[in-house]
C-alpha cells in the first residue's frame, strides 16, 4: 500500500460518498452562509474555505444524548417493592470527521485526559471515540481570531489527528497519521500521492507563520497570579460579557454537562446534554448558594480553567487550542487572547475605559449577576 493519497479536486464528492459507505461523514457544509459540521449526504453543500462556526465535538459528544433508558416495575404481589430495568445506549455507530481543523482535532485529546486516560473512563465518550476517525484539513491562512501557535499547536499540528489532509491546486494530498487512518487509503477514488508530498509539506511550513503570536516569544503565556487573583481586573475585562454562553457552547475543549432525567409514568431516560460554566445556574447549590454568583468570577473560573487549572494537572497543556470561534462569535467581541495576553503582567494598566477592542460598557446590574 502506498503511504500517502490523492484525491483530485473534482472527485472530492465522490470520494466522501465512498466513505459513506461505511460509516456517517460528518463534514464542514453550507447552510445559508453559515458553515456548520454535520452529516454529509449528496444533498449537502461542501465548505473547505474556512472553519465552521461549529467545532465537530458533537461526533463524539454530543450535545444532548441518551446514556439509559429505565422501567420501573412493581411487585404485583407485594406493591411496597418496585425493581427498575436498565438499557445503556452503547449503539455506537461508525464515524469520520472530515474537514475538522487541527485545533479541533487538538482539541479531542484535551478531553481524551479528562474521559479515557483515567481511572474511570466514561464508556460514552471512550465508545464514541474508538468508532470515530479524524482526517483533519490543514489551515492554508489563519481565520480571524486564531491563535493556536501560542498554545503549542499550529495549522499543519497532527495531535489527535487521524490523516492529514493538505489543499493543493489539482486536489488534496492525503497523510495517514496513526493506523486507525491509513484506512482511507484503501478508499476507492484515492490515487498514490507521493508526486505531490513536497508540494504539501512545502505548503504546511508557510501557513505556520501566518498565525499570530499574542502572548510570548516561547508560546507559553506565563499568567501573573497577582494579577489573575485580583478582582478588579476580571470586573474592568468582562465588564460587558452577556454571560450568554456562546463562547463554551462553540469551544472545542468546553466539556461541561448537565444530567436530567425525562420521565414519564413508569419509564424514561436519562439524558446528558452541554453545559457552561458561563451560566450562573451552573454552580447553584441545591441550598441557594451559588461560588460563582457573578459573571467575572464564571468568566476567571474559565479562562483559569484553561491556562492554570488543567495545566496544572496535566503536565503543562494548555486546555485551550487557539481556535478563535470564542473570540469570532462572542456578541460583545470578549477576546480571551487579549485577556490572557493582560494576564502575563507589566503590560495591563487600569483605566476608568474598559479595553480598547472591548467596545462601550453597556454593563447593567442583570449583566452583572
Ligand atoms: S464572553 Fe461573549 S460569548 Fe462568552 S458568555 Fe460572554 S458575551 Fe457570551
Ligand atoms: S477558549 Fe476560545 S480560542 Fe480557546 S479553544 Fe475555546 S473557543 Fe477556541
Amino acid at each position: 500500500m502506498a503511504d500517502t493519497g490523492f484525491v483530485q479536486k473534482e472527485k472530492l464528492n465522490d470520494f466522501l460518498n465512498e466513505l459513506s459507505k461505511d460509516a456517517v461523514v460528518y463534514a464542514p457544509c453550507l447552510e445559508g452562509d453559515t458553515v456548520i459540521f454535520k452529516a454529509f449526504d449528496s444533498g449537502t453543500t461542501l465548505c473547505l474555505d474556512r472553519p465552521a462556526n461549529n467545532p465537530p465535538k458533537l461526533v463524539v459528544f454530543p450535545q444532548s444524548e441518551t446514556l439509559f433508558s429505565f422501567k420501573y416495575k412493581k411487585d404485583a404481589e407485594d406493591p411496597r417493592k418496585m425493581s427498575v430495568e436498565l438499557e445503556a445506549n452503547t449503539d455506537f455507530p461508525r464515524a469520520i470527521i472530515f474537514g475538522a481543523r487541527p485545533c479541533d482535532a487538538k482539541g479531542f485529546r484535551i478531553y481524551d485526559s479528562v474521559y479515557i486516560d483515567t481511572n474511570t473512563p466514561d464508556p460514552y465518550y471512550k465508545g464514541r471515540r474508538e468508532k470515530t476517525m479524524i482526517a483533519t484539513l490543514c489551515c492554508s491562512a489563519p481565520s480571524p481570531g486564531c491563535f493556536c501557535v501560542a498554545v503549542g499547536g499550529g495549522p499543519a499540528h497532527r495531535e489527535g489527528s487521524d490523516v492529514l489532509i493538505t489543499q493543493l491546486e489539482k486536489g488534496y494530498f492525503i497523510e495517514p497519521v496513526t493506523e486507525k487512518g491509513r484506512a482511507i487509503l484503501n478508499v476507492p477514488r484515492i490515487e498514490d500521492g507521493e508526486q505531490y508530498a513536497e508540494e504539501a509539506h512545502k505548503r504546511q511550513l508557510e501557513s505556520h507563520d501566518l498565525v499570530r503570536n499574542p502572548f510570548a516569544e516561547d508560546g507559553q503565556p506565563k499568567i501573573s497570579r497577582a494579577l489573575f487573583d485580583l478582582d478588579e481586573f476580571w470586573e474592568h475585562v468582562v465588564s460587558k460579557c452577556l454571560s450568554c454562553g456562546a463562547c463554551t457552547y462553540l469551544c472545542p475543549t468546553c466539556y461541561c454537562f448537565n444530567i436530567t432525567d425525562e420521565q414519564a409514568l413508569n419509564n424514561g431516560e436519562r439524558i446528558r446534554s452541554w453545559d457552561g460554566c458561563m451560566f450562573s445556574h451552573f454552580t447553584l447549590e441545591g441550598s441557594g448558594h451559588n461560588p460563582r454568583p457573578t459573571k467575572f468570577k464564571r468568566f476567571k473560573n474559565r479562562v483559569g480553567h484553561k491556562f492554570l487549572y488543567y495545566p496544572e494537572k496535566y503536565n503543562g497543556v494548555i486546555a485551550c487550542c487557539g481556535c478563535g470561534r470564542c473570540i469570532r462569535h462572542c456578541p460583545v467581541s470578549v477576546d480571551i487572547s487579549e485577556i490572557v495576553s493582560y494576564l502575563r503582567g507589566p503590560r495591563f494598566e487600569f483605566t476608568n475605559e474598559p479595553p480598547e477592542s472591548m467596545g462601550t460598557d453597556t454593563n447593567s446590574q442583570e449583566q452583572k449577576q
